[in-house]
């Protein structure tokens, strides 16, 4: 999928002063540290090594922002909820993260990538809470899912839905896997259709 195919970095952000100019189009991936995300994004992009995948969680603090061409980008969004991470520093990335859920013009389409053998945690229902206000749509990925049978997949994918039937914008929910690859196509296809809008 050529929106995909071009994806390239251009900056990683640290403070909320040096976020880039808020005037494209962009896709931003949330996610607990270790939840998957940054084998989501190399799965997504059909790359090996697009994003950090972290041997030690909680490393990739900034927000990195990916070119997609076109005036597109794949935002990075820090990981959250590790524990070992000084409380400091966690209250840090949640204003970052805040900010830029709440405030970010060029947003339309939220990835929270959630493990599936969890389900949603209060972390992640935190960014729901923030982006709620802006009704923009959420895609959430079930990630992990090779971790579950179908029965779990379903039971887990259907619990999500109801959770997110609360949200005032529009939700998806996929059953994910950067192992298997299972959902890479579906999830490409909701991203894309949400940067054509
Ligand atoms: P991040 O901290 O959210 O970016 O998580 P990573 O992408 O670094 O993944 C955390 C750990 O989970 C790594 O050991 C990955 O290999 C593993 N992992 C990520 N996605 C999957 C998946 O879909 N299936 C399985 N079995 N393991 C995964």
């Amino acid at each position: 999928m050529s929106l995909f195919s071009q994806l390239e970095f251009r900056y990683a952000v640290h403070q909320l002063a040096d976020m880039p100019p808020d005037d494209g189009a962009e896709v931003a991936f949330a996610g607990r540290s270790n939840a998957g995300k940054s084998t989501a994004i190399n799965a997504l992009a059909n790359r090996r090594k697009l994003a950090f995948v972290s041997k030690t969680p909680g490393r990739t603090q900034a927000i990195n922002f990916f070119d997609m061409g076109n005036q597109c980008a794949l935002v990075d969004l820090p990981g959250y909820g590790y524990a070992a991470v000084p409380r400091q520093e966690q209250a840090r990335w949640g204003e970052l993260i805040s900010a830029y859920i709440s405030n970010r013009n060029s947003l339309i389409l939220l990835v929270l990538v959630v493990d599936a053998r969890h389900g949603l945690m209060p972390l992640d229902r935190q960014m729901l809470t923030w982006l709620a206000p802006t009704h923009k749509a959420v895609l959430v990925l079930l990630t992990k899912s090779d971790k579950l049978n179908r029965q779990q997949a379903d039971a887990i994918r259907r619990q999500t839905e109801a959770e997110l039937a609360r949200h005032p914008g529009e939700t998806a929910v996929q059953i994910f896997s950067g192992t298997t690859k299972a959902g890479v196509r579906q999830a490409q296809a909701v991203i894309a259709r949400h940067l054509r809008k």
